[in-house]
């Protein structure tokens, strides 16, 4: 049917190529780039050797943060579509590229610059916080921003097709259009229960872990954003088939996109799960400077603390052997339906050991790359279209949901669950 350009070869890259691969029917060709090449090519061998795909596999060297580069290789591949799975800090540079050449665009997390120390994005990122009340990094403004450039350009983009965001805006769509008439709290509740024996690692990008967990808490309520210390909301839960589990209140992106696009919905809340262990670690980091994102002068050499610390930790993408246990992310729905109050919990199961066996990867990137593999699909195959800039709930979740069901990420909807006070 299609041409796939997959920018990245991490660890939710390999997911989704992979992915796209099985779903050779929709890929027929899949290119891979990345800055190392070698990376590139290792995956497709590793695919090619299994021969069960018809899709033709090609790799390329690029730096994302160049349009220039970018818009050569576009050209030279002529994809479809791009899939997004560099860092965040290439966002707008790739949708830059997909403009001029236009091509569709996807990714799986919103834009955020490389440096926040610099004073041109620090001018409008502090006006924001005063404007919005929130301190994350990361916003959606950036990337919506090119709404009606892409509209124009007649081009789709989709922006968040992971888990979270991604899934879980999804099962808010699908929650929306079967079950309620009015949704008024969303809860979304990201457990880990998984254990890869090392004293402290993260699961994906620890530059983009770390950023995201040791900052301010935040969540949407009558209309306003709430902001917390960092995990000053600690609540418990029984996540089924993990157990009891801590969990924090985190700023999250989706709460943004979902504050806009579920109608009257008064509260939106995210947890993550995380072991004292981890927080400790991360706290004794934060405290000695090693989460910086500043350039800092070591020996006549500027090293960036956090990507120095970054080089120590184990790569995400070799927790895959190690990890065992299960994660179950999903959403817990109050509101009304037909007059009557109702709740659901729309949740997914996956287990770490089986998408090892399956892909080589833990259920992390796993759960990520599986997304984005079929968001990637909805564009390709016309499932979703539309000229401009969206997020996954503004499309219909159904052929998303079935695909969910297909490609291993089965989900549960419990009409009985429990709340979180
Ligand atoms: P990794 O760090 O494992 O991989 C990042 C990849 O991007 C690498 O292959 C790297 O390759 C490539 N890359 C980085 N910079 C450039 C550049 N300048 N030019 C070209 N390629 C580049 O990250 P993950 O796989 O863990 O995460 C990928 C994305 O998925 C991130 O944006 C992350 O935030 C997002 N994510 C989303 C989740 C969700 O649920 N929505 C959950 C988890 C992650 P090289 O160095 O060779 O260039």
């Amino acid at each position: 049917m299609g041409k796939v350009l997959v920018i990245g070869c991490g660890g939710v890259a390999q997911v989704a190529i992979q992915k796209c691969a099985q779903n050779d029917a929709v890929f027929d060709e899949i290119c891979i780039a990345s800055r190392t090449v070698s990376k590139c090519d290792d995956l497709k061998k590793k695919i090619e050797a299994q021969g069960k795909s018809r899709s033709k596999i090609t790799t390329a060297k690029v730096n994302a943060d160049s349009v220039d580069e970018l818009i050569a290789l576009i050209k030279s591949v002529k994809p479809d579509v791009v899939l997004n799975l560099a860092l965040p800090y290439q966002d707008l540079t790739i949708m830059d590229a997909c403009l001029a050449c236009g091509v569709h665009y996807v990714d799986s997390a919103n834009y955020e610059p490389e440096d926040t120390e610099d004073p041109k994005w620090r001018a409008i990122y502090e006006k924001r916080c005063k404007e919005l009340g929130f301190t994350a990094y990361f916003d959606y403004s950036w990337q919506w921003a090119y709404q009606e450039k892409y509209k124009k350009a007649g081009i789709t983009a989709i922006l968040g097709t992971g888990f979270d965001p991604g899934v879980t805006s999804v099962f808010t769509a699908y929650a929306l259009k079967h079950y309620f008439d009015q949704i008024d709290t969303i809860d979304i509740l990201d457990c880990n229960g998984g254990d890869h024996g090392y004293p402290f690692a993260t699961n994906f990008n620890p530059e983009i872990n770390l950023r995201e967990v040791s900052a301010n808490g935040s969540y949407w309520e009558n209309g306003h954003w709430v902001e917390t210390k960092p995990m000053e909301i600690k609540r418990e839960y029984n996540f089924e088939q993990v157990g009891m589990k801590d969990m924090y209140l985190l700023h999250h992106e989706e709460i943004e996109s979902l504050a806009k696009n579920v109608p009257g919905v008064k509260r939106i809340r995210f947890f993550m799960t995380f072991g004292q262990s981890y927080l400790t670690h991360m706290k004794c980091l934060e405290n000695v400077g090693m989460l910086r994102t500043d350039p800092v002068m070591f020996e006549g050499k500027e090293i960036v603390p956090i990507q120095f610390l970054k080089a120590l930790l184990p790569d995400p993408a070799s927790l895959g052997p190690r990890t065992v246990g299960k994660t179950n992310i999903g959403c817990i729905y109050t509101g009304t339906k037909d007059g009557k109050k109702r709740s659901i919990k729309i949740y997914n199961v996956c287990d770490h050991q089986e998408c090892y066996k399956e892909l080589g990867s833990q259920a992390i990137s796993y759960t990520t790359g599986v997304p984005a593999m079929i968001g990637t699909m909805m564009v390709m195959t016309g499932q979703w279209k539309g000229a401009g800039v969206f997020n996954v709930e503004e499309f219909d979740p159904d052929p998303y949901m079935e695909a969910l069901n297909k490609w291993g990420l089965p989900w549960t909807v419990d009409e009985n669950p429990i709340l979180v006070d």
